[in-house]
């Protein structure tokens, strides 16, 4: 795709070759995870980064800085399991001095140890993982016995009134037959469900025929619902998900199709890995240490603009389906732990 060179004009370091301008930062926190989420860990795990290179919360905070002075207005926080880190409660709070909208991706299994003070964050917003509202296949993707944890953690973020929504990846032939228990899930709590398309990342095993796609996923849901049942919703510019909701319920839902129909076009996202790496793409192999720079007191803010500068218009460059299916475009990513969604 030809790059819009009026907006190419701008001198924005986060707006990219096709004018794209990146508002939206996630910060990983942490590699480690309690959970082992076969789509997401790899089986003979990963390569952990010593804690000492890992960013502090200071350094966190100097670099989020950075972000918000160029125009970020919202940030992420996420792992990993981000609620891992024991310092999490001063990285939320420091990040949050800087007056962007908020937000956290966890798997809710310590949540309740951290209610006390989130319920103090003024319009968080918090996704949490749940793949299966049945115990044994929970243990079966996750390979830990946290259903009852995590079930009863997300009972207490609704009750609470979280702004939340619930991310299940599918996959085909393991979770694809509750999607209509999600559906009633999100209409009994009135909370919005996200069904993920399965992505490939290092060591995941993925294969497009586990992928259950779009198409597949709404045709079910009207063939279960009625075909006039579906309302989609109003996407907003840089939207993820595509939302909608169903007649005669209180059902919410949003469909994150990376894989059948990505939106590229309007990415405003740029990732920070834990170990201070920026990441232009979710798929790209195309890393920029900007931890080491900043720790020996030199400057990185043109490190920032040479890789959003180099960012490619759709998927890293997996532009097509014979490029997704071809392990050579993906097997050189760090795995999702690492990155943090
Ligand atoms: N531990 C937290 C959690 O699970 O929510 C945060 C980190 S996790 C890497 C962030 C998100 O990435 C989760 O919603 C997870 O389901 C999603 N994810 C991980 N691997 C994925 C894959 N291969 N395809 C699609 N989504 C994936
Ligand atoms: Fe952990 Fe989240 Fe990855 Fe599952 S998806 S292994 S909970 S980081």
């Amino acid at each position: 795709m030809e790059a819009n060179m009026k907006e190419v004009k701008d001198k924005n370091i986060l707006t990219d070759s096709f004018g794209r301008r990146h508002s939206y930062l996630r910060i990983s926190l942490i590699e480690k995870c309690n959970l082992r989420c076969s789509y997401c860990m790899p089986a003979n795990g990963v390569p952990f980064t010593p804690n000492k290179s890992l960013m502090n919360p200071d350094e966190i905070y100097e670099i989020s800085k950075l972000f918000v002075k160029n125009g970020v207005d919202k940030i992420r926080l996420t792992g990993g399991e981000p609620l891992l880190r024991k310092d999490f409660e001063e990285i939320i709070f420091k990040v949050k001095t800087l007056g962007t909208k908020i937000s956290l991706t966890s798997n809710a299994i310590l949540i309740d140890r951290h209610l006390h003070y989130l319920r103090k964050i003024n319009q968080l917003s918090i996704n949490v993982s749940l793949d299966s509202l049945c115990k044994f296949k929970f243990k079966e993707i996750t390979l830990r016995d946290q259903f009852d944890n995590t079930y009863e953690n997300i009972l207490k973020l609704i009750k609470d009134r979280f702004n939340l929504k619930i991310n299940v990846v599918l996959i085909k032939g393991f979770n694809d037959n509750e999607i209509i228990d999600f559906i009633k899930f999100s209409s009994d709590h009135k909370v919005m469900v996200r069904f993920i398309e399965f992505m490939p990342f290092y060591g995941n095993k993925w294969d497009n025929s586990r992928c259950v796609s779009q198409d597949q996923i709404l045709n079910l849901i009207k063939s279960h619902f009625g075909k006039d049942s579906l309302i989609e919703h109003n996407n907003k510019k840089n939207f993820i998900a595509r939302e909608y909701s169903l007649k005669n319920t209180n059902s919410k839902f949003g469909i994150i199709s990376t894989i059948t129909n990505p939106f590229c076009d309007g990415c405003n996202r740029i990732r920070l890995t834990a170990n201070g790496k920026i990441k232009n793409c979710l798929f790209s192999n195309n890393e920029i240490d900007i931890l080491s720079p900043m720790r020996n007191g030199d400057p990185y803010e043109h490190l920032i603009n040479l890789i959003i500068k180099n960012k490619l218009h759709t998927r890293a460059g997996m532009d097509n389906f014979k490029k997704l299916n071809d392990p050579n475009f993906h097997s050189n990513n760090r795995s999702m732990i690492a990155i943090g969604g």
